[in-house]
């Protein structure tokens, strides 16, 4: 393709762009003004737009890639299926991919986690998980055991039921009237501790909230949901350690299940294979999406202890099914593409590596610590959270309408880099893939756009 016919058909690709999609999470009206960036192919841990300009996956394409791109062996992995079936259901059938899949995933996560609810996105894997609580309750005869746990700023998906459990009240008060109530707790953002507090003095003052919440409520309470170590979606809010365990503690004395949702901390991206690892904690139910394909291809897994799943057990009579299902459950395709990346995990010693990235990016990210812009900088393996401020003494917020986490990604893009904003926190993400010093530049590109977009008043 000669450089003119690259052209017309970037203009054409944007044209009906705006024409005909609806982006999520994007005010289209802006979006329509704008000209977006059409990403036409990838190549290891870049991606490639349709005039041939190439960009550093700063943010795994919505945290999910992990081994790269077009990786020689998810790619044959998944041609390899297609030779055989590209799709075919789990309600009355089994399938060869999925079970394989199943097998592998139970050899990665905590011990006692046995069975494997399939479905396509992290969304419905909440969605199953609080249902499943739900109905365990129910089955064993505690029918009072009603409610949820979760905290504020929580996020768990789009669905009805994952927004009732989120806690996010930019995404979520527009829908209040269609949500079911939930009990949130403060949240352990030490930052700005909700308490006003600070640790260590503070003996995860936050996690005792919890606690109260349990003695008011907790014999109706069927699960606490949460997203174990880092909160992602609100701005990367890192957990101090034994949080979670406090929480498994909590749940234990009250009766009610503990819902962990890995769908953004799974596979490696917090240092460790699952983030329930740092506190040595076993989930009654646990949710993964996003990297449990490599990135390749939607999936998603609620997984289960024999305890939970005996519960619905029983005489077909009995009505205890729990009835609950997606057409594309299981799809042979992504399970394929999960297979040959958790087999990448063993023979690639990914997770062996993360502590090395982790502190090659820390490192380059060190000079910010100190900006004037930059009230805190949060870290977990490669998830890490930088937070803007419009003055660091008295940590005052950037206002929204000035999109200034939106106005560095922007700028990012012109320096090689594509980053994805979550308010006022730049947000890095990249693939477990990448390089020291693939990780290097990427973090000095995010720094040299924060000082330029920052040094504008
Ligand atoms: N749970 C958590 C913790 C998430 O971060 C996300 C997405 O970012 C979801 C659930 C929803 O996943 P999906 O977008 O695949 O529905």
């Amino acid at each position: 393709m000669n450089d003119a016919e690259r052209r017309a058909r970037h203009a054409h690709l944007v044209e009906a762009d705006h024409r005909h999609l609806w982006h999520p999470f994007t005010q289209m009206q802006d979006w329509l003004g704008e000209e977006p960036l059409v990403v036409d192919a990838a190549d290891g841990v870049h991606l490639v737009d349709t005039l041939g300009n190439r960009y550093l996956d700063g943010v795994s394409s919505l945290w999910c890639n992990v081994h790269g791109h077009r990786v020689p062996e998810i790619d044959a992995a998944v041609k390899d299926q297609l030779t055989r079936v590209a799709h075919t259901t789990l309600l009355g059938l089994a399938s060869t991919a999925s079970i394989e899949c199943a097998e592998e995933l139970l050899r990665w996560t905590p011990k006692g986690l046995t069975r494997v609810f399939f479905s396509d996105a992290g969304a419905t894997a909440v969605e199953i998980a609080l249902k499943m609580a739900f109905q365990h309750h129910q089955l064993r005869g505690d029918a009072g055991r009603t409610q949820f746990v979760a905290l504020r700023g929580a996020y768990h998906g789009d669905t009805i039921g994952s927004v009732s459990l989120g806690g996010m009240e930019l995404f979520h008060r527009i829908f209040r009237p269609l949500l079911f109530d939930v009990h949130h707790a403060p949240q352990p953002y030490c930052y700005r501790c909700p308490l006003g507090k600070r640790l260590p003095e503070c003996d995860l003052a936050c996690a005792g909230e919890v606690e109260k919440i349990f003695e008011a409520h907790g014999k109706k309470v069927a699960a606490l949901v949460m997203e174990p170590v880092v909160q992602g979606a609100d701005g990367m809010i890192t957990q101090p350690p034994g949080y979670v365990r406090r929480m498994r503690e909590i749940c234990d004395r009250h009766g009610a299940l503990l819902v962990c949702d890995e769908v953004a901390t799974g596979f490696g991206r917090t240092g460790k294979m699952f983030a329930v690892e740092h506190d040595g904690v076993l989930p009654d139910l646990m949710t993964v999406a996003k990297g449990i394909s490599g990135g390749y291809l939607p999936l998603a897994a609620t997984l289960t202890t024999e305890r939970v799943f005996e519960s619905f057990l029983g005489p077909f009579e009995s009505q205890r099914t729990f009835f609950h299902g997606h057409t594309y459950t299981g799809n042979p395709l992504a399970c394929a593409a999960a297979v040959a990346s958790m087999k990448l995990f063993r023979d690639k010693r990914i997770v062996e590596a993360l502590p090395g990235k982790a502190a090659a990016l820390a490192r380059a990210l060190e000079p910010a610590r100190v900006h004037p812009r930059v009230g805190d900088i949060r870290q977990r393996g490669l998830m890490v959270g930088i937070e803007l401020v419009r003055d660091r003494s008295t940590r005052e917020e950037y206002p929204f309408e000035l999109r200034m986490g939106h106005r560095v990604c922007m700028a990012a893009r012109k320096k090689g880099a594509i980053l994805r904003p979550l308010g006022n926190v730049v947000v890095l993400m990249p693939p477990l893939a990448m390089t020291e010093p693939q990780l290097e530049a990427l973090a000095g590109i995010a720094l040299a756009c924060i000082e330029e977009v920052t040094a504008t008043p």
